[in-house]
Protein backbone atom coordinates (compact mmCIF):
# COMPACT_ATOMS: atom_id res chain seq x y z
CA UNK A 1 0.00 0.00 0.00
CA UNK A 2 1.32 3.38 -0.83
CA UNK A 3 0.14 6.80 -0.56
CA UNK A 4 2.05 8.59 -3.26
CA UNK A 5 1.62 8.77 -6.46
CA UNK A 6 3.34 6.63 -9.21
CA UNK A 7 4.26 8.24 -12.73
CA UNK A 8 0.76 7.35 -14.51
CA UNK A 9 -1.21 8.68 -11.40
CA UNK A 10 0.70 11.75 -11.29
CA UNK A 11 -0.37 12.18 -14.72
CA UNK A 12 -4.34 11.14 -13.53
CA UNK A 13 -3.37 13.76 -10.98
CA UNK A 14 -2.46 16.34 -13.45
CA UNK A 15 -5.84 15.98 -15.38
CA UNK A 16 -7.68 16.10 -12.57
CA UNK A 17 -6.12 19.60 -11.65
CA UNK A 18 -6.43 21.05 -15.16
CA UNK A 19 -10.11 20.01 -14.96
CA UNK A 20 -10.79 21.54 -11.57
CA UNK A 21 -9.14 24.73 -12.74
CA UNK A 22 -11.20 24.92 -15.78
CA UNK A 23 -14.59 24.02 -14.16
CA UNK A 24 -14.84 25.47 -10.58
CA UNK A 25 -15.75 28.70 -10.68
CA UNK A 26 -15.17 31.63 -8.08
CA UNK A 27 -18.86 30.78 -6.36
CA UNK A 28 -18.04 27.19 -6.52
CA UNK A 29 -14.84 26.79 -4.51
CA UNK A 30 -16.38 30.04 -1.78
CA UNK A 31 -19.12 27.20 -1.38
CA UNK A 32 -17.15 24.66 -1.00
CA UNK A 33 -15.07 26.49 1.24
CA UNK A 34 -17.58 27.34 3.31
CA UNK A 35 -19.17 23.65 3.35
CA UNK A 36 -21.16 22.92 6.90
CA UNK A 37 -22.75 19.99 7.21
CA UNK A 38 -23.02 16.97 5.28
CA UNK A 39 -22.37 18.05 2.01
CA UNK A 40 -22.65 21.80 0.18
CA UNK A 41 -25.38 24.24 -0.12
CA UNK A 42 -28.10 22.26 -2.40
CA UNK A 43 -27.27 24.46 -5.15
CA UNK A 44 -23.45 24.16 -5.50
CA UNK A 45 -23.83 20.59 -5.21
CA UNK A 46 -26.45 20.31 -7.87
CA UNK A 47 -24.52 23.02 -10.28
CA UNK A 48 -21.40 20.61 -10.05
CA UNK A 49 -22.95 17.14 -9.57
CA UNK A 50 -23.92 18.24 -13.47
CA UNK A 51 -20.63 19.01 -14.72
CA UNK A 52 -19.00 16.44 -12.67
CA UNK A 53 -21.62 14.12 -14.45
CA UNK A 54 -21.30 15.44 -17.98
CA UNK A 55 -17.58 14.42 -17.66
CA UNK A 56 -18.28 11.30 -16.03
CA UNK A 57 -16.60 11.66 -13.16
CA UNK A 58 -20.35 12.23 -10.97
CA UNK A 59 -19.74 8.62 -9.06
CA UNK A 60 -15.90 7.92 -8.24
CA UNK A 61 -17.04 4.71 -6.63
CA UNK A 62 -19.45 3.18 -9.09
CA UNK A 63 -18.35 0.02 -10.99
CA UNK A 64 -18.41 1.17 -14.53
CA UNK A 65 -21.50 -1.00 -15.70
CA UNK A 66 -23.46 2.01 -13.63
CA UNK A 67 -22.09 4.55 -15.18
CA UNK A 68 -18.73 5.05 -12.94
CA UNK A 69 -15.48 5.71 -14.15
CA UNK A 70 -13.79 2.33 -13.60
CA UNK A 71 -10.81 4.51 -11.43
CA UNK A 72 -8.60 2.38 -9.35
CA UNK A 73 -8.68 3.12 -5.18
CA UNK A 74 -5.74 5.48 -6.04
CA UNK A 75 -7.26 7.23 -8.54
CA UNK A 76 -9.92 8.06 -6.50
CA UNK A 77 -8.45 9.13 -3.49
CA UNK A 78 -6.58 11.18 -5.86
CA UNK A 79 -9.56 12.96 -7.29
CA UNK A 80 -11.19 13.29 -3.85
CA UNK A 81 -8.13 14.81 -2.61
CA UNK A 82 -7.65 17.40 -5.35
CA UNK A 83 -11.32 18.40 -5.34
CA UNK A 84 -10.85 18.87 -1.23
CA UNK A 85 -7.88 21.14 -2.07
CA UNK A 86 -9.46 23.13 -4.60
CA UNK A 87 -11.92 23.84 -2.64
CA UNK A 88 -15.17 22.08 -4.79
CA UNK A 89 -18.56 21.40 -3.37
CA UNK A 90 -19.33 18.22 -1.73
CA UNK A 91 -21.69 16.56 -3.56
CA UNK A 92 -24.87 15.08 -1.74
CA UNK A 93 -24.15 11.61 -0.28
CA UNK A 94 -27.95 10.44 -0.12
CA UNK A 95 -27.71 9.08 -3.71
CA UNK A 96 -24.36 8.78 -4.63
CA UNK A 97 -22.89 7.13 -1.73
CA UNK A 98 -26.14 5.84 0.40
CA UNK A 99 -29.48 4.39 -1.69
CA UNK A 100 -27.51 4.34 -5.11
CA UNK A 101 -24.99 1.44 -3.67
CA UNK A 102 -27.84 -0.18 -1.69
CA UNK A 103 -30.08 -0.18 -5.01
CA UNK A 104 -26.82 -2.16 -6.48
CA UNK A 105 -26.78 -4.32 -3.64
CA UNK A 106 -30.04 -5.44 -3.22
CA UNK A 107 -32.71 -3.88 -5.94
CA UNK A 108 -34.06 -5.08 -8.38
CA UNK A 109 -33.22 -4.68 -12.01
CA UNK A 110 -35.79 -2.80 -12.93
CA UNK A 111 -35.18 -0.27 -9.96
CA UNK A 112 -31.55 -0.58 -10.80
CA UNK A 113 -32.54 0.74 -14.40
CA UNK A 114 -34.84 3.38 -13.22
CA UNK A 115 -32.91 4.91 -10.11
CA UNK A 116 -29.34 4.89 -10.71
CA UNK A 117 -29.45 7.04 -13.60
CA UNK A 118 -31.15 9.54 -12.31
CA UNK A 119 -28.77 9.30 -9.06
CA UNK A 120 -25.65 9.81 -11.26
CA UNK A 121 -26.89 12.86 -13.18
CA UNK A 122 -28.27 14.14 -10.04
CA UNK A 123 -32.00 14.46 -11.48
CA UNK A 124 -33.18 13.21 -8.32
CA UNK A 125 -32.31 14.03 -4.83
CA UNK A 126 -32.35 11.87 -1.90
CA UNK A 127 -33.45 11.94 1.90
CA UNK A 128 -32.47 9.06 4.36
CA UNK A 129 -35.72 8.29 6.47
CA UNK A 130 -34.12 6.29 9.10
CA UNK A 131 -34.39 8.12 12.55
CA UNK A 132 -37.47 8.93 14.21
CA UNK A 133 -38.46 10.87 17.40
CA UNK A 134 -37.87 8.11 19.97
CA UNK A 135 -35.42 5.80 17.74
CA UNK A 136 -32.29 6.51 16.64
CA UNK A 137 -29.62 4.79 18.49
CA UNK A 138 -31.92 1.82 19.06
CA UNK A 139 -33.23 2.12 15.23
CA UNK A 140 -34.86 -1.29 15.17
CA UNK A 141 -37.19 0.06 17.12
CA UNK A 142 -38.84 2.42 14.78
CA UNK A 143 -42.21 2.89 14.82
CA UNK A 144 -43.59 4.49 11.15
CA UNK A 145 -45.43 2.02 10.80
CA UNK A 146 -46.85 0.65 6.65
CA UNK A 147 -49.49 -1.68 6.00
CA UNK A 148 -50.92 -3.64 2.90
CA UNK A 149 -53.54 -1.49 0.57
CA UNK A 150 -54.09 -3.27 -2.68
CA UNK A 151 -50.63 -2.84 -4.43
CA UNK A 152 -49.75 -0.10 -2.15
CA UNK A 153 -48.37 0.13 1.02
CA UNK A 154 -49.88 3.10 3.46
CA UNK A 155 -47.18 4.54 5.41
CA UNK A 156 -48.38 6.75 9.23
CA UNK A 157 -45.61 8.26 11.06
CA UNK A 158 -42.70 10.89 11.31
CA UNK A 159 -39.04 10.63 10.72
CA UNK A 160 -36.80 12.99 12.08
CA UNK A 161 -33.07 15.11 11.49
CA UNK A 162 -33.70 13.90 7.55
CA UNK A 163 -30.66 15.66 5.89
CA UNK A 164 -32.16 17.77 3.21
CA UNK A 165 -35.80 16.56 3.01
CA UNK A 166 -36.41 19.95 1.88
CA UNK A 167 -34.62 19.87 -1.42
CA UNK A 168 -35.32 15.98 -2.11
CA UNK A 169 -37.62 14.65 -4.50
CA UNK A 170 -37.19 11.50 -3.25
CA UNK A 171 -36.94 9.28 0.35
CA UNK A 172 -35.29 5.60 1.26
CA UNK A 173 -37.41 5.06 4.22
CA UNK A 174 -37.73 2.53 6.65
CA UNK A 175 -41.21 1.30 8.23
CA UNK A 176 -42.58 -1.23 10.30
CA UNK A 177 -44.54 -3.83 8.75
CA UNK A 178 -44.53 -6.48 11.61
CA UNK A 179 -45.27 -5.72 15.35
CA UNK A 180 -44.56 -9.23 16.84
CA UNK A 181 -41.47 -11.07 16.99
CA UNK A 182 -37.96 -9.61 17.05
CA UNK A 183 -38.06 -5.75 15.71
CA UNK A 184 -35.34 -6.33 13.81
CA UNK A 185 -37.49 -8.57 11.35
CA UNK A 186 -40.42 -6.53 10.70
CA UNK A 187 -38.93 -3.69 9.27
CA UNK A 188 -39.09 -2.49 5.33
CA UNK A 189 -36.90 -0.73 3.08
CA UNK A 190 -39.03 1.77 0.99
CA UNK A 191 -38.44 3.95 -2.06
CA UNK A 192 -40.74 6.65 -1.80
CA UNK A 193 -42.00 10.40 -4.01
CA UNK A 194 -41.57 13.31 -2.05
CA UNK A 195 -44.43 14.77 -3.91
CA UNK A 196 -47.30 11.86 -2.55
CA UNK A 197 -50.04 13.19 -1.10
CA UNK A 198 -49.45 13.25 2.93
CA UNK A 199 -45.84 14.28 2.73
CA UNK A 200 -44.75 17.28 5.00
CA UNK A 201 -41.49 18.89 6.18
CA UNK A 202 -40.80 20.67 8.95
CA UNK A 203 -37.38 22.66 9.36
CA UNK A 204 -35.19 22.75 12.12
CA UNK A 205 -32.37 24.80 12.35
CA UNK A 206 -29.34 24.14 14.21
CA UNK A 207 -27.01 25.88 16.24
CA UNK A 208 -24.48 26.89 13.40
CA UNK A 209 -27.97 28.66 12.13
CA UNK A 210 -28.16 25.91 9.50
CA UNK A 211 -31.03 24.61 7.97
CA UNK A 212 -29.64 20.81 7.26
CA UNK A 213 -32.13 19.03 8.67
CA UNK A 214 -35.95 18.46 9.62
CA UNK A 215 -38.61 16.53 10.59
CA UNK A 216 -40.89 14.74 7.80
CA UNK A 217 -44.42 13.82 8.85
CA UNK A 218 -46.13 10.75 6.86
CA UNK A 219 -49.78 10.81 6.86
CA UNK A 220 -51.79 8.07 5.23
CA UNK A 221 -48.68 8.07 2.27
CA UNK A 222 -49.48 5.62 -0.20
CA UNK A 223 -46.28 3.93 -1.71
CA UNK A 224 -46.52 1.01 -4.40
CA UNK A 225 -45.10 -2.21 -3.35
CA UNK A 226 -42.94 -2.49 -6.57
CA UNK A 227 -40.93 0.69 -4.56
CA UNK A 228 -39.53 -1.90 -1.73
CA UNK A 229 -36.20 -2.80 -2.07
CA UNK A 230 -35.38 -6.42 -0.67
CA UNK A 231 -38.55 -8.52 0.93
CA UNK A 232 -41.14 -7.60 3.09
CA UNK A 233 -40.05 -7.94 6.89
CA UNK A 234 -35.87 -8.08 5.68
CA UNK A 235 -35.16 -4.10 5.25
CA UNK A 236 -32.76 -4.35 8.35
CA UNK A 237 -30.50 -6.12 6.03
CA UNK A 238 -30.64 -3.45 3.40
CA UNK A 239 -30.36 -0.65 6.18
CA UNK A 240 -27.50 -2.09 7.56
CA UNK A 241 -25.63 -2.47 4.26
CA UNK A 242 -26.29 1.14 3.44
CA UNK A 243 -25.24 1.98 7.24
CA UNK A 244 -21.44 0.74 6.10
CA UNK A 245 -21.00 3.00 3.15
CA UNK A 246 -22.51 5.84 5.19
CA UNK A 247 -20.10 5.75 7.75
CA UNK A 248 -17.06 4.38 5.75
CA UNK A 249 -17.10 5.47 1.98
CA UNK A 250 -17.11 9.09 2.19
CA UNK A 251 -13.20 10.13 1.18
CA UNK A 252 -12.93 11.17 4.68
CA UNK A 253 -9.18 11.22 4.57
CA UNK A 254 -9.12 13.67 1.20
CA UNK A 255 -11.80 15.92 3.34
CA UNK A 256 -9.37 16.31 6.34
CA UNK A 257 -6.53 17.05 4.03
CA UNK A 258 -8.86 19.48 2.91
CA UNK A 259 -9.67 21.17 6.64
CA UNK A 260 -6.37 20.91 7.28
CA UNK A 261 -4.89 22.81 4.00
CA UNK A 262 -7.82 25.59 5.42
CA UNK A 263 -6.55 26.11 8.44
CA UNK A 264 -2.92 26.41 7.22
CA UNK A 265 -4.07 29.02 4.95
CA UNK A 266 -5.80 30.33 8.09
CA UNK A 267 -3.14 30.38 10.10
CA UNK A 268 -0.81 31.70 7.83
CA UNK A 269 -3.02 34.84 7.35
CA UNK A 270 -2.87 35.03 10.97
CA UNK A 271 0.78 35.33 11.10
CA UNK A 272 0.62 31.93 13.65
CA UNK A 273 1.68 29.23 11.07
CA UNK A 274 5.46 29.33 12.58
CA UNK A 275 4.94 30.55 16.35
CA UNK A 276 3.39 27.03 19.12
CA UNK A 277 0.60 26.49 16.28
CA UNK A 278 2.92 24.75 13.72
CA UNK A 279 3.19 21.96 16.73
CA UNK A 280 -0.45 22.02 16.21
CA UNK A 281 -0.66 22.08 12.85
CA UNK A 282 1.70 18.96 12.59
CA UNK A 283 0.44 16.89 15.30
CA UNK A 284 -3.15 16.70 13.05
CA UNK A 285 -0.98 16.01 9.76
CA UNK A 286 -0.04 13.22 12.17
CA UNK A 287 -4.00 12.38 12.30
CA UNK A 288 -5.20 12.93 9.31
CA UNK A 289 -2.37 10.81 7.74
CA UNK A 290 -3.41 8.16 10.42
CA UNK A 291 -6.79 8.23 9.06
CA UNK A 292 -5.53 7.73 4.93
CA UNK A 293 -4.24 4.70 6.05
CA UNK A 294 -7.32 3.65 7.60
CA UNK A 295 -9.49 4.53 4.64
CA UNK A 296 -6.99 2.97 2.62
CA UNK A 297 -7.55 -0.70 4.21
CA UNK A 298 -11.22 0.23 4.22
CA UNK A 299 -11.42 0.90 0.27
CA UNK A 300 -9.13 -2.17 0.20
CA UNK A 301 -11.67 -4.44 2.14
CA UNK A 302 -14.06 -3.40 -0.10
CA UNK A 303 -12.39 -4.13 -3.42
CA UNK A 304 -11.79 -7.70 -1.93
CA UNK A 305 -15.03 -8.47 -0.31
CA UNK A 306 -17.61 -6.40 -1.92
CA UNK A 307 -18.21 -4.95 2.22
CA UNK A 308 -16.98 -2.44 3.89
CA UNK A 309 -17.69 -3.96 7.18
CA UNK A 310 -17.24 -2.65 10.69
CA UNK A 311 -14.36 -0.93 9.92
CA UNK A 312 -16.82 1.76 8.67
CA UNK A 313 -17.54 2.24 12.62
CA UNK A 314 -13.72 2.72 13.09
CA UNK A 315 -12.96 5.05 10.41
CA UNK A 316 -15.95 7.29 11.07
CA UNK A 317 -15.33 7.75 14.58
CA UNK A 318 -11.93 8.68 14.00
CA UNK A 319 -12.35 10.98 10.79
CA UNK A 320 -15.03 12.70 13.10
CA UNK A 321 -12.20 13.33 15.62
CA UNK A 322 -9.58 14.35 13.80
CA UNK A 323 -12.77 16.61 11.93
CA UNK A 324 -13.71 18.36 15.09
CA UNK A 325 -9.96 18.83 16.36
CA UNK A 326 -9.22 20.67 13.01
CA UNK A 327 -12.39 22.82 13.71
CA UNK A 328 -11.32 23.33 17.40
CA UNK A 329 -7.98 24.74 16.30
CA UNK A 330 -9.44 26.90 13.44
CA UNK A 331 -11.58 28.68 16.67
CA UNK A 332 -8.35 29.20 18.34
CA UNK A 333 -6.23 30.86 15.47
CA UNK A 334 -9.04 33.39 15.48
CA UNK A 335 -9.17 34.59 18.25
CA UNK A 336 -11.78 36.77 19.70
CA UNK A 337 -13.18 37.22 16.00
CA UNK A 338 -14.95 33.85 16.85
CA UNK A 339 -17.39 35.54 19.18
CA UNK A 340 -19.65 37.68 16.97
CA UNK A 341 -21.07 34.50 14.68
CA UNK A 342 -23.38 35.38 11.58
CA UNK A 343 -24.73 32.05 10.25
CA UNK A 344 -25.45 34.09 7.18
CA UNK A 345 -21.74 35.05 6.67
CA UNK A 346 -21.35 31.10 5.07
CA UNK A 347 -24.65 31.10 3.16
CA UNK A 348 -24.45 30.44 -0.59
CA UNK A 349 -24.52 33.54 -2.69
CA UNK A 350 -23.87 35.59 0.48
CA UNK A 351 -22.73 39.07 0.01
CA UNK A 352 -19.61 38.55 1.87
CA UNK A 353 -18.06 42.35 1.57
CA UNK A 354 -21.27 43.55 3.34
CA UNK A 355 -20.84 41.10 6.15
CA UNK A 356 -17.01 41.42 6.66
CA UNK A 357 -14.91 38.61 7.75
CA UNK A 358 -16.78 36.04 6.04
CA UNK A 359 -13.81 33.72 5.66
CA UNK A 360 -13.27 33.81 10.02
CA UNK A 361 -16.96 33.45 10.68
CA UNK A 362 -17.27 30.77 8.60
CA UNK A 363 -14.67 28.71 10.85
CA UNK A 364 -16.70 29.44 13.82
CA UNK A 365 -19.90 27.80 11.71
CA UNK A 366 -18.43 24.82 10.64
CA UNK A 367 -16.64 24.55 14.35
CA UNK A 368 -20.76 24.49 15.69
CA UNK A 369 -21.58 22.43 13.03
CA UNK A 370 -19.01 19.86 13.72
CA UNK A 371 -20.61 19.11 16.86
CA UNK A 372 -23.17 17.09 15.12
CA UNK A 373 -20.57 15.19 13.15
CA UNK A 374 -20.16 12.27 16.58
CA UNK A 375 -23.97 11.92 16.00
CA UNK A 376 -25.23 11.95 12.85
CA UNK A 377 -24.99 8.58 10.55
CA UNK A 378 -24.67 6.79 14.02
CA UNK A 379 -23.56 8.08 17.66
CA UNK A 380 -19.72 7.43 18.28
CA UNK A 381 -20.58 5.07 21.51
CA UNK A 382 -22.68 2.97 19.51
CA UNK A 383 -20.04 2.72 16.79
CA UNK A 384 -17.94 1.32 19.94
CA UNK A 385 -20.63 -0.96 20.54
CA UNK A 386 -20.47 -2.06 17.06
CA UNK A 387 -16.87 -2.66 17.17
CA UNK A 388 -16.62 -4.41 20.71
CA UNK A 389 -19.36 -6.95 19.49
CA UNK A 390 -18.40 -7.53 15.96
CA UNK A 391 -14.46 -6.79 15.80
CA UNK A 392 -13.68 -8.27 18.77
CA UNK A 393 -16.16 -10.37 19.62
CA UNK A 394 -17.04 -9.36 23.05
C1 LIG B 1 -26.64 16.61 11.70
C2 LIG B 1 -27.40 15.33 11.71
C3 LIG B 1 -27.91 14.83 10.54
C4 LIG B 1 -28.67 13.64 10.55
N1 LIG B 1 -29.22 13.20 9.37
C5 LIG B 1 -30.03 12.13 9.41
C6 LIG B 1 -30.73 11.72 8.21
O1 LIG B 1 -30.57 12.31 7.13
N2 LIG B 1 -31.56 10.67 8.29
C7 LIG B 1 -31.75 9.98 9.44
O2 LIG B 1 -32.50 9.00 9.43
N3 LIG B 1 -31.12 10.33 10.59
C8 LIG B 1 -30.27 11.40 10.60
N4 LIG B 1 -29.65 11.79 11.75
C9 LIG B 1 -29.97 11.09 13.00
C10 LIG B 1 -28.84 10.30 13.61
O3 LIG B 1 -28.64 9.08 12.93
C11 LIG B 1 -29.23 10.08 15.09
O4 LIG B 1 -29.23 11.35 15.71
C12 LIG B 1 -28.27 9.17 15.80
O5 LIG B 1 -28.39 7.85 15.33
C13 LIG B 1 -28.50 9.19 17.34
O6 LIG B 1 -29.84 8.94 17.64
P1 LIG B 1 -30.65 9.93 18.59
O7 LIG B 1 -30.48 11.32 18.11
O8 LIG B 1 -32.03 9.40 18.70
O9 LIG B 1 -29.92 9.84 20.01
P2 LIG B 1 -30.14 8.71 21.11
O10 LIG B 1 -30.20 7.38 20.46
O11 LIG B 1 -31.29 9.12 21.96
O12 LIG B 1 -28.80 8.81 21.92
C14 LIG B 1 -28.60 9.80 22.96
C15 LIG B 1 -27.22 9.55 23.58
O13 LIG B 1 -27.20 8.25 24.21
C16 LIG B 1 -26.11 7.49 23.71
N5 LIG B 1 -26.49 6.08 23.57
C17 LIG B 1 -27.63 5.61 23.04
N6 LIG B 1 -27.65 4.26 23.08
C18 LIG B 1 -26.46 3.88 23.64
C19 LIG B 1 -25.89 2.62 23.94
N7 LIG B 1 -26.52 1.47 23.65
N8 LIG B 1 -24.66 2.60 24.50
C20 LIG B 1 -24.01 3.75 24.79
N9 LIG B 1 -24.53 4.98 24.53
C21 LIG B 1 -25.74 5.04 23.97
C22 LIG B 1 -25.80 8.07 22.33
O14 LIG B 1 -24.47 7.84 21.97
C23 LIG B 1 -26.09 9.55 22.55
O15 LIG B 1 -24.98 10.18 23.10
C24 LIG B 1 -28.88 12.95 11.77
C25 LIG B 1 -28.34 13.45 12.96
C26 LIG B 1 -27.61 14.63 12.94
C27 LIG B 1 -27.07 15.14 14.26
Amino acid sequence: MHLEAQADERAFRDEVRDFLADHLTPELRQAGQRTMGTCSPHEASQAWQKILYAKGWAAPSWPAEHGGPGWSAMQRHIFATECNFADAPMLAPMGLDMVGPAIMGHGSTAQQADYLPRILSGQDSWCQGYSEPGSGSDLASLQCRAVRSGDDYVINGSKIWTTHAQYANRMFCLVRTKTTGKPQQGITFLLLDMDTPGVKVEPIITMAGNHEVNQVFLDNVRVPRSNRVGAENDGWTVAKYLLEFERGGRAWGARLRGALANLHRLAEARDIADDGFAQRLAALAVDVRTVEFTEQRVIAELAKTGRIGPASSLLKIRACAVLQDIGEAGVEAIGNYAAPFQPKASQWGSNVEAIGRADELAVVGRYLDQRARSIAGGSNEVQRNIMAKQVLGM
